[in-house]
């Protein structure tokens, strides 16, 4: 097969599926062929979207995909239309042959690698806007950035058809914005349920992986790791039956004493409806930050209770 692809839709490496190689498609047409021939024998196939610049965050979901389903896509993608003005777009780092690589030592059967041409025809005018989990936090803070990110993922889903879909709960948010979409559009592909939040992969030091990180300089990253330091200790005294909004500002206090600049929000919430709370009250919590150190914007949460 890969004799007949034009060599700009050459994989880079031998399509043995199943096998530690990858496919990399770089247009819906070849993905397709690719995804039929994965999912001709009723197959699952488990999508792992992502922006690049892959660390073992984005690897700890693929391993996830790869224990859960047959075949494993992961797509990257740096979608222009989830950045806002003044973003770091241009900046984000863009690393493709690095991570092919790092993607066929786990065993990605293909990576789906369109570029914003090719994901956004000439013409293109649809936006899906997802209510409610999206408002606040992160949508306050970057607005539209959920429309961006739900509209690629809806069209990362219908373009993969995946049988189930990984996501980090690093980016908690995101998660629930996706899940409502699934639930709300009555997606089967993947279905609602069949979309899989992993747990936050860290760094020795507590700081959350993040593509981000490497904008830091050295003492700002050494400073960063107050951050879920800080929400560890908040956690604990809500645990223990501290007072929230005095916990949240000393966890505040905390990050700018550190060396923080701002933070955007440390927000105690529904984990489910992420409506915010001012006390524990038996509900399932969840702790949500924001916060700027040296021009680079954190993000982090945790389980309450
Ligand atoms: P990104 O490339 O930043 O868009 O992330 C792609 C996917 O990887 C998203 O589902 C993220 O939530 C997830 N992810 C990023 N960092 C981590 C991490 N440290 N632990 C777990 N998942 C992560």
């Amino acid at each position: 097969m890969a004799k007949r692809l034009s060599p700009l839709h050459q994989p880079l490496h031998h399509d043995i599926q199943g096998e530690k190689s990858v496919q990399t498609a770089y247009t819906l047409d070849v993905l397709r062929k690719q995804i039929a021939k994965l999912g001709a024998d009723g197959s699952t196939i488990g999508l792992v979207p992502t922006m690049g610049a892959l660390h073992d965050g984005h690897l700890t979901l693929v391993r996830r995909a790869r224990e859960v389903c047959d075949h494993v896509v992961t797509s990257i993608f740096v979608n222009p239309t989830q950045f806002g003005p003044g973003e770091d777009l241009d900046a984000y780092p863009r690393q493709l042959e690095q991570d092919a690589a790092m993607l066929e030592a786990e065993g990605t059967a293909v990576l789906w690698a369109p570029d914003a041409a090719e994901m956004y025809p000439n013409g293109f005018a649809t936006n899906i806007s997802v209510t409610g989990v999206s408002e606040g936090y992160c949508g306050t803070d970057r607005p539209g950035h959920f429309d961006g990110v739900a509209t690629v993922v809806c069209k990362l889903f219908q373009q993969v058809l995946p049988t189930h879909a990984f996501f980090g709960e690093k980016d908690y948010q995101q998660l629930a914005v996706i899940r409502a979409m699934a639930r709300d559009l009555d997606l089967t592909r993947p279905h609602v349920h069949s979309i899989i939040g992993v747990p936050t992969v860290r760094e020795a030091d507590g700081l959350a992986m993040s593509s981000r990180n490497r904008y830091l300089s050295k003492d700002d990253r050494a400073a960063a790791a107050t951050l879920p330091r800080a929400m560890k200790a908040a956690i604990a005294q809500i645990e223990a039956g501290g007072d929230v909004p005095q916990n949240l500002s000393a966890l505040e206090a905390e990050l700018i004493s550190a060396g923080f600049s701002s933070v955007d929000y440390a927000t105690l919430a529904d984990s489910a409806s992420l409506a915010p709370l001012t006390a524990l009250e038996g509900a399932s919590a969840r702790l949500l930050v924001a916060a700027r150190i040296g021009g680079t914007r954190l993000i982090d949460n945790m389980p309450v209770g």
